[in-house]
């Protein structure tokens, strides 16, 4: 079982650019039983998840009416409110990048 899950890398996509990334790479967003969306630093809360780019453009995606919709679709209509506290979690990893944005290379398009 460990020797299966060292070489299968779980890939999600991003909810915005749609483009697939190594999950510990992503912001990994869940909806708690009230319907707020929580930014799951640490990847482990339960629940099914929505994933983002820890990159400016699908993180100011994500803040929009666009970026609304995308995550009411991938929480399928349970996510009721994005809270400001969830909101400040993720611009604070971008603007001091460290730990969950590991491995992210700004610019590097494949
Ligand atoms: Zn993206």
């Amino acid at each position: 079982m460990l020797a299966k899950a060292k070489r299968h890398i779980p890939q999600r996509s991003c909810i915005i650019c749609k483009r697939k990334t190594a999950k510990h790479e992503l912001l990994r967003l869940v909806v708690d039983e009230k319907g707020r969306i929580l930014f799951d630093e640490k990847q482990r809360l339960p629940g099914r998840g929505a994933y983002v780019c820890p990159a400016q453009p699908c993180v100011a995606k994500l803040f929009t009416k666009h970026g609304d919709k995308r995550l009411r679709y991938a929480f399928r209509g349970k996510a009721r409110e994005l809270p400001q506290k969830t909101i400040d979690k993720i611009l604070e990893i971008l603007t001091v990048p460290k730990g969950a944005t590991k491995g992210y290379e700004q610019g590097k398009n494949l």
